[in-house]
C-alpha cells in the first residue's frame, strides 16, 4: 500500500503518499497504545458525501481520552481533514482510516511528554466481506480467543492494541476456511465479530449483545438501530449465547467496513434459510439508502466534501 500515488494528511498537513512515513522507534510501534477510525465516504445524488463525520471523529477522540492521548487538534480540524483527504485524492466513494499515534521521541513505556500524531489516509475500498457475502450470506466460526474483558484494554476505545485479539481470531477463522470470526467475551456470551457487531432476528425481534460483552459500540450498529425504528421493527440489547445464535432465525454483521452482512451459518450450523434473510435483506436495503443518500431523513448524517 506505500508506493502509490496520491495524498495523506500527516499532521496537519497533506503530504505524498510514498512520503507519509514514520520512524521505527515510535511509541506506538512497541507498545501499541494508539487509536484509529475506519469511515466511509458514499456516492450520493448530492456528490461524494461521508457518513456521520463527525460521530467517527467524536468516537476517535473518546478513544484517545480513554487512552489518555491529547490529539492536538480540534474534532473540526479533524473533520475538515477528512473532506480534504477525499477530495485530495478525488475520490468518489472511499474508506477513511484517521489514526492518532504516539511518537518517537521517547520509548519508555510511559508515553510522557512524547507527541501525539494524528493522520488521515483514504482509499477505494469494496465489500470488506465481499459482494456475494452481502447478497448470500457468508460463513462464521466462534473463536478460541476471547474477546477482551471491559477492564482490560477498554473495549469503548477503538484501541490499535484490540486489535491483535481480532486479528488471531479473524485469522483462525479463515485459516480454517470461514469468512470471519465471531468472538464470545470472558463469560461465554456474545460478543461481536472480529471486526464488526453482531445481531439477530428470531420471531421478528431483532436482539445485539448490549455492549457489557466487550463489543465497540459501532456507529453501523447504532444507525441499525434508527432503521429498526423505522421498520417497525423491536429492538432489544440483552446477553446472547452462541446456541441462541444456532437457532436463530436471521444473523447480520454490521460494521463501517462491513456494512451489513448477513451471516448464514456460525460454526457449521446453518442458520435459519442458509441464504440472506427476508429482515435482514429489509434492513440491509435501508442502510444503503441512508448512506448512498436515499433516504432525506437522515440528510444530516451525510457530510458533502
Ligand atoms: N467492532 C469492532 C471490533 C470493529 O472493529 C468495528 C469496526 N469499526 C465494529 C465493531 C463496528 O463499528 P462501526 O459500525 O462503528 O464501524
Amino acid at each position: 500500500m506505500a508506493d502509490r500515488d496520491g495524498k495523506i494528511w500527516m499532521d496537519g498537513t497533506m503530504v505524498d503518499w510514498r512520503d507519509a512515513k514514520i520512524h521505527v522507534l515510535t511509541h506506538t510501534l512497541h507498545y501499541g497504545c494508539g487509536a484509529f477510525e475506519g469511515v466511509r465516504a458514499y456516492e450520493t445524488p448530492d456528490g461524494t458525501a461521508i457518513f456521520r463525520l463527525r460521530e467517527h471523529t467524536e468516537r476517535l477522540f473518546n478513544s484517545a481520552k480513554i487512552l489518555r492521548m491529547k490529539i492536538p487538534f480540534t474534532v473540526e480540524q479533524v473533520m475538515e481533514a477528512q473532506r480534504d483527504v477525499v477530495r485530495a485524492n478525488a475520490l468518489k466513494s472511499c474508506y477513511l482510516r484517521p489514526l492518532t499515534w504516539i511518537g518517537s521521541g521517547k520509548l519508555g513505556v510511559s508515553p510522557k511528554g512524547n507527541q501525539i500524531h494524528l493522520m488521515v489516509a483514504a482509499w477505494p475500498w469494496g465489500a470488506y466481506l465481499g459482494e456475494e457475502g452481502l447478497a448470500k450470506g457468508i460463513r462464521v466460526k466462534t473463536s478460541s480467543y476471547t474477546r477482551h474483558h471491559v477492564n482490560i484494554t477498554m473495549t469503548q476505545a477503538k484501541a490499535v492494541s484490540n486489535y491483535t485479539n481480532s486479528i488471531l481470531a479473524n485469522m483462525e477463522a479463515t485459516e480454517d476456511g470461514y469468512d470471519e470470526a465471531m468472538l464470545l467475551d470472558a463469560s461465554g456470551f456474545v460478543s461481536e465479530g472480529a471486526g464488526e457487531n453482531l445481531f439477530i432476528i428470531k420471531k421478528g425481534v431483532v436482539y445485539t449483545p448490549d455492549l457489557s460483552a466487550g463489543a465497540l459500540n459501532g456507529i453501523t450498529r447504532d444507525t441499525i438501530f434508527a432503521i429498526c425504528q423505522d421498520l417497525g421493527l423491536k429492538l432489544v440489547e440483552k446477553r446472547i449465547t452462541r446456541d441462541e445464535v444456532y437457532i436463530c432465525d436471521e444473523a447480520f454483521f454490521t460494521g463501517t467496513a462491513a456494512e451489513v452482512t448477513p451471516i448464514r451459518e456460525l460454526d457449521r450450523v446453518q442458520i435459519g434459510i442458509g441464504a440472506r434473510g427476508p429482515i435482514t435483506t429489509k434492513i440491509q436495503a435501508a442502510f444503503f439508502d441512508i448512506v448512498g443518500g436515499r433516504n432525506p431523513k437522515y440528510a444530516e448524517w451525510l457530510t458533502r466534501v
